[in-house]
């Protein structure tokens, strides 16, 4: 059996994709701030046809406001 959890490249991986076990964590290269994101954020007003890594221009960093500057990566959540 194939197993679903495995993680799809983060360029290839799109909003459509997002599981209830993915955590997106977002991360400010400008203060180092990490926050996960909250899907119901992610899908709002985007297509899920949209690649995730996408949002990285639009992310705004809720810490320091940087924008352009965040890294979005896709964690599994702990069973
Ligand atoms: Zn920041």
């Amino acid at each position: 059996m194939k197993d679903e959890r495995h993680l799809i490249p983060r360029y290839q991986f799109r909003i459509g994709d997002l599981r209830q076990w993915h955590l997106v964590e977002g991360r400010c290269f400008h203060c180092g701030h990490g926050a996960i994101i909250p899907h119901s954020v992610i899908k709002r007003g985007r297509s899920e046809h949209d690649v995730l890594a996408k949002l990285e221009d639009k992310a705004r960093c809720q810490k320091c406001g940087a924008k352009g500057q965040n890294y979005l990566t896709i964690k599994l959540a702990p069973r």
